[in-house]
């Protein structure tokens, strides 16, 4: 079998954990298999070089902080090829650009658009355990870019795509996906199954135990995935595309996201255009937009509101203002300390009342519903920041206890 094997940042954090990793892909390899591996920085790594790169400029571009941020994985993938070739086994280290892993220009959030099996299948052909980095491509003029935080996973999932491997795990530090983040919620449960779908939505709504953009796709091209434990060595979580519901549970899980700021546009003209007005303008520096509500006509005026990302709240803000004429509105809120908290589950299409069970169990806790948002498989609340470890646990036990 050929098996594409990720471990993240804490699974290989110092030596000892390096050496633990690399007794699980030496076994991987004795049984036979062909085996490539992707890795993270070590630890807080990114998170330091972002910290050093900020005491020489806060302002440094995207491209410069790419070159910075990806040599991260480079160290970890050196230190890995070393532990195993320590152990006897043939083994080689090779980076993003050596894969020719290539990605659009967006520095710092760049997309995979291929991926070169050539290098890596030379090289598995030698019997060699591969050991490439995550995280970072190369872009059309071959700089170097990074795929988002988290965005490693993607890079195992794209080199299990193009290889046709047979297995893509992600080993990390709990032992699967859980209805909830188990270290904040202790009663949360492991699962042993997930839809793409469903693993897809709590990914975009802040379980960072997938970077939402690998299982998007593992999905478009049917990757078996598996997320599980570096230090337990027992079954994880499969992601598939059907799963059996044995326990007809409604929902699958509950994610929290703090990432999240609100603006109120308040007082605009009831006519055409002024929605196309304003988002125009935010699409056209690339803000992404979330959530957004219309009120309803109140006097010919009414409000829009809508959510950004904290890191673009301050953009949208000024962006707004400046447009304060063109768009006739009477007042700008805005507030970064909203969280969104979401339950997603394909039982939703299929049982009713779960959206009220979820907004009965935040009552109970008197917790203030600021918006509501659903889709087909997940509804959405935003709701005081402060309140929202609190909103997880209690909706976690409505649904779960
Ligand atoms: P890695 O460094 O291995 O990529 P991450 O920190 O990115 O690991 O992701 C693993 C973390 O995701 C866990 O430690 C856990 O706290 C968090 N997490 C959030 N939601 C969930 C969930 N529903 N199931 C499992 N883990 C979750
Ligand atoms: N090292 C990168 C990060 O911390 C990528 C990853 O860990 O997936 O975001
Ligand atoms: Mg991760």
């Amino acid at each position: 079998m050929l098996i594409v094997q990720k471990f993240g940042g804490s699974s290989v954090a110092d030596a000892e954990k390096i050496n633990r990793v690399a007794g699980i892909i030496a076994d991987t390899y004795a049984d036979g298999n062909d085996v490539v591996v992707v890795l993270s920085a070590q630890g807080d790594t990114t998170d330091d070089l972002i910290a050093k790169a900020a005491e020489i400029n806060p302002k440094a571009s995207k491209r410069e902080m790419d070159v910075l941020l990806s040599t991260g994985e480079q160290i970890s993938v050196a230190l890995m090829s070393m532990a195993l070739e320590r152990m006897g086994l043939p083994v080689v280290s090779l980076t993003g650009w050596q894969v020719q892993m290539r990605t659009n220009f967006d520095y710092s959030n760049a997309r995979i658009l291929s991926c070169s099996t050539e290098r890596i299948q030379q090289e598995l052909d030698k019997r060699r355990i591969v050991i490439v980095t995550g995280f970072q491509g190369v872009n059309g003029m071959g700089d170097i870019t990074t795929l988002g935080r988290g965005g490693s996973d993607t890079s195992a999932v794209a080199i299990a795509a193009v290889l046709h491997a047979d297995k893509c795990q992600i080993f990390t530090d709990v032992e699967g996906v859980f209805t909830a983040d188990p270290r904040k919620v202790p009663n949360a449960r492991k699962l042993d199954e997930i839809t793409y779908d469903e693993m897809m939505e709590l990914a975009s709504l802040g379980a960072q135990v997938l970077h939402n953009r690998s299982v998007e796709m593992a999905k478009r091209y049917g990757v078996d995935l598996e997320v599980l434990s570096s230090y337990v060595r027992k079954p994880g979580t499969k992601v598939k595309e059907v799963v059996k519901n044995v326990e007809q549970m409604k929902i699958s899980g509950i994610a929290k996201d703090n990432n999240v700021s609100r603006i109120a546009v308040v007082g605009v003209p009831d006519e055409p255009g002024i929605a196309f007005k304003l988002f125009r303008v935010l699409a056209n520096s690339k803000i992404n937009v979330d959530i957004i509500l219309q009120s309803i006509d109140r006097n010919g005026t009414n409000d829009i509101s809508f959510t950004v990302s904290e890191a673009d709240y301050e953009k949208t803000m000024q962006l707004v203002e400046e447009r304060k004429d063109s768009l006739h509105y009477k007042e700008l809120y805005g507030d970064k300390k909203v969280a969104k908290v979401s339950i997603v589950g394909a039982g939703m299409l299929t049982s009713s009342g779960v959206a009220a069970l979820m907004f009965e169990a935040l009552s109970d806790a008197k917790i203030n519903i600021q918006v509501i948002s659903t889709s087909e498989i997940k509804v959405s609340v935003l709701i005081n920041e402060d309140d929202a470890d609190k909103a997880v646990q209690v909706i976690h036990n409505k649904f779960f206890d």
